[in-house]
């Protein structure tokens, strides 16, 4: 039977490869770090999303193999079952308490936490009200659910609609759709948004969302993904760095980039939102146990984060730093005071293949930094995406920023 379907597969693969759209992965010799081993060679990291410079930090290193003697390796159980240790419990208190909501329950990756949220709250009578470029596990987590759902274009809070000239479809403004849902008498609405969209690095309106969320009686879900564990004074979010803590719903969010790195994810929010969540979410009732060792050191990693604001601080120094000195080198930098710096191509001739063949000359320099094309990033917006890390030293960035001027000009991009 499987003859087929090989050959089909064959043949699709081939394609993506002539379309230059196949992915292949880049191989790490060494930990994740500021400094890594890629082909028996050490470059400096610029792609990870290890914000903090936490994903191989001695003190978090060392509380992972503590818990693994202290509470053991697996749990071989989902929660309800026999999988719900002291350590989950506290781990939950600790993400309530860190991102100041009233109760959190784990799941074993963020895009499993969106994956359960929407489905067990909102039915054919609700409506999902969700930004254009949200992430793609928000977007299946909506499609589990049956509410109707409303798309409004990317951060565009007005009571508007237009044509998209590309596609000919209409483009509505989240007021306009929040309207629309009112007009159709729908129960329950919920406006959801990435906190930080992860391609441009630019951060929700969250004030602006929760303003209208009030108006028209909705409630509001934020992805934080790119945000938990630096943005804000305290690190707390977007919720904190937008001055709306308290007025957020529901939060989701990741241990697998800025709190640690490992994997591992939560739903956080009002305080019968979670325990629906206990009693419905799929994901929740019929998948593991999220590991102890990774309890264990994504506590610690909360405790760091409580005690001291040094390394958010760091990770803002070192962006500003990178953004501000790239620019007057004369790259076209989406401006953002976000660690994600997309450093973009679209003004130049073949923007596609010279970016590609800027981030290998990069590799030869040293520093290890992707680009990203279509259909990653829209046509005409090709980019290298940089992504700055508390990890990363004054000498690592003076290295980074003369290696793009030495790469630019050879290209003669600047
Ligand atoms: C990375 C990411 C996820 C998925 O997180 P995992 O814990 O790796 O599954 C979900 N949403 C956003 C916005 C992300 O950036």
């Amino acid at each position: 039977m499987y003859g087929q379907m090989k050959e089909f597969l064959n043949q699709e693969l081939q394609s993506l490869r002539e379309q230059k759209l196949y992915k292949s992965e880049r191989i790490i010799e060494s930990p994740q770090a500021a400094e890594i081993v890629v082909g028996g060679k050490k470059v400096l990291n610029f792609c990870a999303n290890n914000y903090l410079g936490l994903s191989s930090h001695p003190e978090l290193i060392k509380a992972a193999h503590e818990m693994i003697d202290y509470r053991g390796y697996g749990l071989s159980s989902v929660r309800f079952i026999c999988g719900t240790q002291d350590i989950h419990k506290e781990l939950e208190q600790k993400v309530s308490e860190f991102l100041g909501t009233e109760d959190t329950i784990l799941f074993c990756a963020a895009f499993d936490a969106n994956g359960a949220v929407f489905e067990p709250l909102f039915g054919p009578d609700d409506a999902i009200i969700t930004d254009a470029l949200n992430h793609a596990s928000i977007i299946d987590g909506i499609r589990l659910s049956k509410a109707k759902r409303w798309v409004y274009k990317h951060s565009d809070m007005r009571n508007i609609e237009e044509l998209d000239p590309a596609t000919g479809k209409d483009l509505k403004g989240l007021e306009r759709c929040l309207i629309e849902a009112n007009e159709q008498g729908c129960r329950f609405k919920v406006i959801a948004t990435d906190g930080v969209f992860s391609m441009d690095g630019d951060i929700a309106r969250l004030d602006e969302i929760c303003d209208l969320a009030e108006k028209y009686d909705a409630l509001v879900m934020v992805d934080e993904c790119h945000a938990s564990g630096f943005m804000g004074k305290t690190g707390r979010g977007t919720h904190e760095h937008k001055n709306v803590m308290g007025r957020i719903d529901i939060i989701t969010t990741t241990f697998g980039k800025a709190l640690g790195g490992a994997s591992g994810g939560c739903i956080s929010g009002r305080k019968e939102i979670i325990e629906w969540m206990r009693n419905k979410a799929r994901p929740y009732l019929f998948s593991n146990t999220l590991a102890p060792a990774i309890v264990g050191a994504t506590l610690k990693c909360l405790e760091i984060l409580t005690a001291s604001t040094e390394l958010r601080d760091k990770l803002e120094r070192n962006t500003t730093r990178f953004r501000k000195e790239m620019t007057e080198a004369g790259f076209d930098i989406i401006p953002g005071v976000h660690p994600i710096t997309p450093i973009m191509f679209g003004k130049y001739e073949n923007c596609s293949a010279l970016a590609v063949e800027f981030a290998n000359r990069m590799l030869e320099e040293g520093i290890y930094v992707i680009a990203f094309s279509f259909p990653v990033v829209p046509r005409g917006k090709d980019r290298i995406r940089v992504q700055l890390s508390a990890a990363h030293d004054e000498q690592h960035l003076d290295k980074a920023i003369a290696a793009f001027i030495k790469v630019g000009k050879e290209l003669k991009m600047i």
